[in-house]
């Protein structure tokens, strides 16, 4: 059952990602997350999740989640 991807903005920082990249974008199969370049915060494609829950687990700072 397809589940609601959340991003938070005011907890990201991609500071505390190795070199500014963000390790949620790395971790989701789907590829519902995409960056621009380092350092800036990612832009989510789509919010339709399946609930596996690995960028959930990457982001060092909880600002992924899923409703
Ligand atoms: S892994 Fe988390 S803190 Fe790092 S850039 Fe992605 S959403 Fe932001």
């Amino acid at each position: 059952m397809p589940r609601t991807l959340l991003l938070n903005y005011n907890k990201c920082r991609p500071e505390d990602c190795d070199n500014g990249i963000c390790r949620a974008v790395q971790a989701c199969p789907l590829d519902l997350l995409g960056q621009e370049e380092p350092y800036d915060k990612p832009m989510m494609y789509s919010p339709v999740c399946k609930g596996c829950m690995e960028g959930i687990r990457a982001c060092p700072n909880g600002a992924l989640d899923i409703d």
